[in-house]
Parts: C-alpha cells; sequence; structure tokens
C-alpha cells in the first residue's frame, strides 16, 4: 500500500526529501541514517523515552472538548492540549527522543540551533536532565528579542552563542550550528527542532512527534466512540507539532489534514511565510522541498507575528502532501490569530501560543457541519506571546 507515513529509504517523500549535504557531514548524517530506526524500535529505548514522555512531560496530554466553540463552530472541535507540555509546547517531545537517540550514539555534547528560543530552552532542558554539555547558536538580533529564552536557556546551563552573520537570525544560527558540527563530528550530535533538514531528520522527527496523533486517536474512541475525526488542524512552521497531529491518520483518506501556515500581513504583501502559495521547490538546509525564493534562488526572509513559524520552508513531508492534494492549506494573517487567541482565551479560558492561534483561525475557514468532529492541535502555551497579546490589545 501506499503510504504517507514514510519516506523511501533515501529519504524522499514523492519528490521532496532527501539530504543534500556537504561532503563533511556525511559520516555524521548516514550514521544516524543507518541507525535511527533501529535504536527508536529498540525496547529498553521504547521503555526510557515513554517513562520520560510520562513522568517528565506529563503525557499523555488531554484532547479537551471545547463545549463554547463547539456551540459557535457548528461543529464538535477537540484540543489537543500540547500546550500542557513541561516547557510549554510540542518540541519536547522530539528533544528528548534525539538527546536519548544520541546516547546510544555515544554523544556527549549536543548543539541545536534556534530562533525564537523554544527549541533552544526544550534542547537545553532536557541536556540538564541529562548531565549533557548543551551549546545553542542563535542569531544576534534574535538573543535582544527574546531575553526571557535566552535567560531560561542559560539557567538552564547551556552556552548560547550569537551568529553575527547575515541577517543574524535563525538561517545563520543554523550555518554556525552545521560549521560546529563539521568541526565535532565524532563527540557531537546536532538536535534539528523541527521536520526539516536532511534525510533522516524529517522521518526521525515525525516518529518522534507520532505520539500527539496516537494519543489523539485512543482519546477520540474513549470519548465519542469513533477514532477517527473529520478534521484535524494544525499549523505548520518547519511542520513537527502538523507531522506530528496528522501522523496516524495520514492513511486514513477520510480524515481531511489541515495545515496552516501563517500569512503575516497577507500571502502577496511581501511580509508572509505562506511557503506553500510562495514557495518553488528548492533545496534548504539540506533537503528538497518548497521555499521562498527569489528568480535566482535567494531565499526571502519570510515575516510572521509569530516567532515559531517564521520560516522560508517547509518539511518534505509536507510539501509532498500539498503538491499531492492529500492535505489542505490554508493560512492565516498577524492580526486573524491575534483575533484567535483572544478569542480562544476568552471562550475557554486558554491562552494559546500564537502559533496554535493561526491554527485555531482556520476554524473560521472551513465549512463545518454539525456532524463533524475537529482536532485542533493546540501545539503551545501563550505565556511567551503576553508582550505581544498585550501590544495588541493597546493598539
Ligand atoms: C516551534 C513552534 C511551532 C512551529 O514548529 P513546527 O515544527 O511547525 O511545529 C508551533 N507551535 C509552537 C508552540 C512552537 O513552539
Amino acid at each position: 500500500m501506499e503510504t504517507y507515513q514514510h519516506p523511501d529509504a533515501r529519504g524522499y517523500y514523492g519528490q521532496f526529501g532527501g539530504a543534500y549535504i556537504p561532503e563533511m557531514l556525511h559520516r555524521n548524517v548516514e550514521e544516524l541514517a543507518a541507525r535511527y530506526t533501529e535504536i527508536m524500535e529498540d525496547e529498553s529505548f521504547r521503555k526510557e523515552f515513554d517513562a520520560l514522555l510520562k513522568d517528565y512531560v506529563g503525557r499523555p496530554t488531554p484532547l479537551f472538548r471545547a463545549e463554547r466553540l463547539s456551540a459557535e463552530t457548528g461543529a464538535t472541535v477537540f484540543l489537543k492540549r500540547e500546550d500542557l507540555c513541561h516547557t510549554g509546547a510540542h518540541k519536547i517531545n522530539n528533544t528528548i527522543g534525539q538527546i536519548l537517540l544520541a546516547g546510544r550514539l555515544g554523544k556527549k555534547r549536543i548543539i541545536a540551533e534556534t530562533g525564537a528560543g523554544q527549541h533552544g530552552v526544550a534542547t537545553a532542558t532536557v541536556c540538564a536532565l541529562k548531565g549533557l554539555e548543551c551549546i545553542v547558536y542563535m542569531g544576534e538580533k534574535d538573543i535582544e528579542r527574546q531575553a526571557p529564552n535566552v535567560a531560561r536557556m542559560k539557567m538552564l546551563g547551556a552556552t548560547v552563542i550569537p551568529a553575527v552573520s547575515g541577517s543574524k537570525t535563525l538561517k545563520d544560527a543554523t550555518n554556525e550550528a552545521i560549521r560546529d558540527w563539521i568541526n565535532n563530528p565524532s563527540d557531537t550530535h546536532y538536535v534539528i527542532g523541527s521536520v526539516v533538514g536532511p534525510h533522516p531528520y524529517p522521518d526521525m522527527v515525525a516518529r518522534f512527534q507520532q505520539v500527539i496523533s496516537y494519543e489523539t486517536k485512543q482519546q477520540l474512541k474513549e470519548i465519542t466512540g469513533n477514532e477517527l475525526p473529520t478534521h484535524v488542524i494544525a499549523c505548520v512552521g518547519g511542520g513537527s507539532n502538523a507531522a506530528g497531529a496528522f501522523y496516524h491518520f495520514l492513511d486514513e483518506p477520510s480524515v481531511q489534514l489541515v495545515a496552516v501556515e501563517a500569512a503575516g500581513h497577507g500571502v502577496h504583501s511581501g511580509m508572509s511565510a505562506a511557503t506553500t502559495q510562495l514557495g518553488k521547490t528548492g533545496i534548504l538546509h539540506g533537503s528538497k522541498s518548497l521555499l521562498m525564493q527569489t528568480e535566482d534562488g535567494q531565499v526571502i526572509e519570510p515575516h510572521s507575528i509569530s516567532a515559531g513559524l517564521d520560516y522560508p520552508g517547509i518539511g518534505p513531508l509536507h510539501a509532498h502532501l500539498f503538491s499531492t492534494g492529500r492535505g489542505t492549506f490554508l493560512n492565516a494573517t498577524d492580526e486573524e490569530a491575534l483575533a484567535a487567541g483572544f478569542h480562544l482565551a476568552k471562550t475557554e479560558g486558554i491562552i494559546p501560543a500564537l502559533e496554535s492561534a493561526h491554527a485555531l483561525a482556520a476554524l473560521n475557514k472551513l465549512e463545518l457541519t454539525p456532524a463533524d468532529t475537529v482536532v485542533v492541535c493546540l501545539s503551545g502555551r501563550g505565556d511567551k506571546d503576553l508582550a505581544t497579546y498585550m501590544h495588541a490589545m493597546n493598539q
């Protein structure tokens, strides 16, 4: 049977994926590709991973029936509460997985890149737990903009190294992390924070995040008697929370998979991150996917009010879901996301991350009926976005 769940042996989902990396990284990436499935399927690995997800992260996260939101929407709406994970978002599912895996590979030093600092904090957290050295590369501009997360990483014992080249943001931090890995191939693991990067990262990260839809299926069955929803909605930056929320429904054609990208000031405003609407096939950070680029292939700086969606590409799984039509790709502007965030706070008493607010905004864009059961992946909590919400309130 054709499946959307796994890439082929070379890491391709249809025409997207693969491993486009400098010669100097071949050994590291190939070691990972050769061993990740065997390690992840190993009984002792599974035990340790599952125990940490349960006792440290707080899984399973609730599947909450949002009654007031349902009444307004005219369908049954469930929220998958990844915002209740330790450190406030789904990212820690992946960092725990990769850091345990790094241990099995004998790596003692962990590096990561971070934009807004969420992935950096999740990585620093698990390194503290495991007593590992942690180095986080972060654009100099992002260090200024995201002071609370920089403080968290330092308190957790990580070293934060500023990337001072280019636009001094996420893509420059990524370049620095790659340079570090090239220089320290034998003792270092590079933890990538989404379903992007060279094979096997997209598949590996999706497998660490699949727990989201695994739990959703069981919880839906328990609550409604039917394990399949009609719709699953998730926001897409690189696409890891969406990959996790979709995973066990990818090969269930009755389930509509709705991915929501950040439209920023508007898809055609020149200030957006709506990759599938604006992007063309190209190579970014080691894989072939859709990305926003100029005629001569220069990456276009994205814009979104939410730092986690402010990325010029998407993972190859999502490019494949888009190009085959298996996924429905919508987008929400900064303004629509803010409105959806304020609305959830007032109707359900939950302040969502601005990223997750984009997924919520899509509820108004679908034609839903009372027969529909909709799961929205609430990828994170909004504490980190309070300043942005307050700024919007005072306008
Ligand atoms: C990082 C982040 C995202 C975007 O990343 P994906 O890999 O697309 O999931 C979404 N929501 C929150 C809360 C985040 O921290």
